[in-house]
């Protein structure tokens, strides 16, 4: 017969999960001694069988729970040994934590295509590595013309260029799309400028584009006074001036009023009060006809800026090298949000 004492004993003594695990096997396992008994029960006239049984049941299910019981115990008492070893100090401040957020940059070209998306505008990209033909051709500057130099042009051993501007992606638009169409292009755009304060090889532009029937110079003007005001408050001014670029006509920069003196004059706006923020104007009857746009029905008006100069003006950055030091003590400085 089953010694329950003994094996109670043995259990009791156990003070590792391994020795209890085998002394488990040995007892409940399919070879172990309890089934071993209940193997028997079949050589036991019927009566005996019935009460043996319920009895080796009884032995089984406390045997079970004493098992459970010391398992438990036994990995209690692993859990303070181990907290004595490595004790915590709840008290101890914790690590900082360092998150990673978008680069300033990023964040002001984002919220720029946020707020011409208000307006309808749809935002697209297109390829860093372009033909003459989509950065110049199309846009109404064939070979030679004299214009090409007001873009010191990267170009690559295969005949193509890194474009100089968000342009080509216009074109590319015009291509694709039915009219009318309402878009903003933006990316990295390459010139061999000389870097200085405001100027670098590489830099990024924003674009907007619309053509459909009837846009006039005064939708030019009023989106771009929402658009100043959106970016530099409710009361900024906004003044046109007349300019020329080729695949406009007629051009014009556009500017704000300073908003480092406020107008008062200083050595960012070079003592006018007026900051000039981007180039715009309507689009030019040949660029159009070129897309087979009848200009006729169709008329349209482009703008376009410099990511980095609205940049540096929203926050007062004195030098565009800032954006591509990837400096943790500049970029750090721009923890929220601009929505914040
Ligand atoms: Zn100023």
């Amino acid at each position: 017969m089953i010694n329950i004492k003994e094996i109670k004993k043995q259990l009791e003594q156990a003070n590792s999960l391994c020795e209890l695990e085998a002394l488990r096997i040995n007892l409940l396992g399919r070879q172990g001694v309890l089934n071993s008994y209940l193997k028997d029960l079949k050589n036991l006239p019927l009566d005996e069988r019935k009460k043996r049984g319920e009895e080796l049941n009884l032995i089984k299910e406390e045997l079970e729970c004493i098992i459970s019981k010391k398992i438990e115990a036994i990995n209690r008492s692993l859990l303070l040994e181990r907290l004595k070893k490595d004790s915590i100090d709840p008290y101890l401040p914790p690590f900082p934590i360092n998150i990673g957020r978008m680069h300033i940059l990023n964040r002001v070209i984002n919220k720029i295509i946020h707020v011409l998306e208000r307006l309808g505008y749809e935002a697209v990209e297109g390829p860093e590595v372009e033909t003459e033909y989509y950065n110049f051709e199309a846009l109404n500057m064939p070979l030679h013309h004299p214009a090409r130099d007001m873009w010191d042009t990267f170009y690559l051993n295969n005949g193509k260029l890194l474009r100089t501007h968000t342009s080509p992606i216009q074109i590319r638009a015009m291509e694709a799309n039915k009219l009318p169409i309402k878009i903003i292009a933006s990316g990295r755009c390459f010139r061999r400028d000389n870097p200085d304060a405001s100027h670098s090889p590489i830099f990024h532009q924003i674009e907007a584009l619309y053509i459909d029937k009837g846009v006039s110079f005064a939708h030019l003007k009023g989106t771009l006074e929402y658009f100043a005001r959106s970016m530099f408050g409710r009361e900024q001014k906004v003044k046109f001036i007349l300019s020329y670029f080729p695949f406009v006509e007629p051009g014009a920069e556009v500017a704000v009023k300073c908003v480092i003196c406020k107008g008062r004059g200083c050595i960012t706006c070079k003592q006018t009060g007026w900051l000039e923020i981007l180039g715009a104007g309507m689009v030019h009857p040949e660029v159009l006809e070129r897309q087979n746009i009848d200009y006729k029905i169709y008329s349209g008006f482009a703008f376009g800026m410099g990511a980095e100069r609205i940049a540096m003006l929203m926050y007062g950055i004195n030098h565009i090298r800032h954006f591509l030091d990837n400096d943790l003590r500049f970029l750090n400085q721009f923890k929220y949000n601009l929505e914040d």
